[in-house]
């Protein structure tokens, strides 16, 4: 089976050819951090008539990288949410105009089973049961996950998530947007000594997080030290180590509660090479296997969704001719595939 996978939750527009022999065909994201760098943020009405602009014209660029013609296509699918409501429109008309011109089903995707799933495009890709750690721009969660579409979520931020942390604390730092990525090369030249920020929450028990008041600690350091040259670079270490620590040792305790010895990582903050790097470690020690999407696969694309919509189709779902976005989807409303 042959699926054409749209992503526009946010701020990328993201095309992927999945096919269930040859794997993932063609996969090309455009970025529209140009357009929002200016604001420090992405502004809602800029990102969905971005994606307008370009849908279309990356749909034929992902068709022709991977060699494909339309009428090969099987199926099609589209992130329905959560997400920005006027993004999500767009991928979700574009698609489902599309699979009705081919007389071919389309299915909606949460966006977060997209990122759950993302590590099965991989060579090595884990078993079910397993723990995933979701930790993207608008969400940190431990689930466990039983099969496709069966979640359970085991803890959740409480506040801000780990990669919106990362955002606002590079912002603090004087970084530009989008700052995660930012915020690791500026940490990677600091002293890990120099200061030690919070481990939130892991002084009590449960697997849930809290990531605001680790960037009010930063911006009270900020001030701090202000005027000292190498002060940036050690806060950003600093921020980073507490917060890949705080994530480690909820995933120690996730991995011992459950005895489940499979881990994935997934979503944006994925991509952080400190992190990974602590992660394997942690499960070197606990005897379980770690398993990542490779980093261009963490961040949003739409090869993640070519993926969970193949899932879904492949186990017959089957959508009218209708199509409709929701901006706030709880991951354990979905139901097995
Ligand atoms: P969600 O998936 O929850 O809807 P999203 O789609 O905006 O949110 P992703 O695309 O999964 O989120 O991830 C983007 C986030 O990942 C941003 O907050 C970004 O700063 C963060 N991020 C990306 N690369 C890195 C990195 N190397 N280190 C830390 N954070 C990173
Ligand atoms: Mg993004
Ligand atoms: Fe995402």
């Amino acid at each position: 089976m042959r699926v054409l996978g749209i992503e526009t939750s946010c701020d990328e527009t993201g095309v992927a050819v999945y096919d269930s022999e040859c794997g993932l065909m063609g996969h090309v994201v455009y970025s529209q951090i140009a357009t929002h760098a200016k604001y420090g943020g992405v502004v809602p009405e800029l990102a969905s008539r971005d994606h307008v602009r370009k849908l279309v014209p990356i749909i034929e660029e992902t068709l022709s990288e991977a060699g494909v013609e339309k009428s090969s296509l099987d199926g099609i699918a589209y992130t329905s949410g959560p997400g920005l409501v006027g993004a999500l429109l767009v991928g979700a008309s574009v698609g489902r105009s599309l699979a009705w011109a081919l007389n071919i089903p389309a299915v909606g995707v949460h966006h977060l089973e997209a990122h759950l799933l993302a590590p099965m495009l991989e060579t090595e890709v884990p078993d079910f049961p397993f723990l995933a750690l979701l930790v993207s721009g608008g969400h940190t969660m431990l689930i466990q996950v039983a099969g496709v579409g069966r979640y359970r979520v085991l803890g959740e931020s409480l506040d801000d998530a780990a990669g919106e942390a990362f955002d606002k604390t590079a912002k603090l730092l004087g970084l530009p947007y989008p700052g995660g990525p930012e915020l690791e090369k500026l940490a990677q030249q600091g002293d890990p000594a120099r200061f030690r920020f919070p481990r939130p929450m892991t002084d009590r028990p449960g697997l849930d997080f809290s990531f605001s008041g680790l960037k009010t600690f930063t911006l009270n350091t900020v001030k701090k030290h202000e005027g000292d040259p190498t002060a940036r670079a050690d806060i950003a270490r600093a921020f980073q180590d507490a917060v890949v620590d705080t994530l480690v040792i909820k995933c120690r305790r996730a991995l011992t509660q459950s005895g489940i010895k499979r881990l994935v990582i997934a979503g944006g903050v994925g991509a952080n090479a400190y992190l990974r790097e602590q992660m394997r470690e942690l499960a070197e020690r606990q005897g379980a296997r770690v398993f990542y999407p490779r980093p261009s696969l963490c961040t949003d694309n739409g090869a993640m969704i070519a993926y969970a919509g193949y899932c879904r189709l492949a186990a017959g779902a089957a959508e009218p001719l209708g199509f409709g976005v929701t901006a706030r989807w709880p991951l354990e409303a979905l139901t097995a595939a």
